[in-house]
């Protein structure tokens, strides 16, 4: 297990690499940001980046939605996974921020959940890029990241999630939450991480161990 100080370090080095990025989903108003993170999900972003401009020439904020039918709605996110369940939920959740919440999306990691289909995941993604909140929104990339380095030891992201919520502090949260998932998506990726010019190689479990196997095949 890494100390408090490689853990700052390490992070410190991540957040270097991808400086002033939030998040590469493409969006004007809050809820057009809601929109695109329900329809990103196991879906690519520069998938639904194309999917959403004539959705949100039609929908900036949350009353919107309701002008339009779920036929019509489905219709027009059909390009992305699982559409037809995500234009429900997106439908859904702009009622019900009408109905409860005056149209706004809410600033507290509870309220947020009880919008259809947003789990913890999602709470916490649409809150650090909406809100600067202090959360790592763990997906897989973050997840597979943070146990190759040795940060956790877990077997889901949801046990990740735990752990990283108590063991990173405040502002460690708010400076790592973006660069740590364009890392795992472009770099630390699942199939050919970049080890060999990856800056945090020798504090990394399985980099160093990576690193070790190669020297001793040279
Ligand atoms: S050394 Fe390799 S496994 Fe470790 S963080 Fe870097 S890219 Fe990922």
């Amino acid at each position: 297990m890494k100390t408090k100080q490689q853990i700052s370090h390490i992070l410190q080095e991540i957040a270097r690499m991808y400086p002033d990025i939030r998040t590469e989903l493409r969006y004007e108003t809050p809820f057009q940001f809601l929109i695109a993170v329900i329809l990103s999900a196991q879906t690519t972003d520069r998938q639904v980046n194309k999917t959403t401009p004539p959705l949100f020439a039609r929908v900036r904020e949350a009353e919107d939605i309701m002008k339009l039918s779920l036929p019509e709605l489905e219709k027009m996110v059909s390009s992305v996974n699982f559409y037809r369940n995500k234009a429900k939920f997106i439908s859904q959740s702009g009622e019900k921020l009408v109905r409860e919440f005056g149209g706004i999306i809410p600033n507290d990691l509870k309220s947020i959940q009880s919008l259809p289909w947003v789990g913890v995941k999602t709470a916490k993604v649409v809150l650090g890029v909406l809100y600067d909140a202090p959360y790592v929104g763990v997906d897989t990339h973050v997840h597979r990241v943070m146990n190759r380095i040795g940060i956790v030891k877990t077997k889901t992201p949801e046990e990740t999630d735990k752990i990283l919520e108590k063991k990173l502090t405040r502002e460690q949260k708010m400076i790592i939450h973006h660069p740590l998932v364009l890392f795992g998506r472009y770099h630390c990726t699942a199939r050919k991480p970049k080890c060999s010019i990856c800056p945090i190689r020798e504090m990394c479990d399985f980099g160093s161990k990576r690193l070790i196997s190669e020297r001793k095949s040279v």
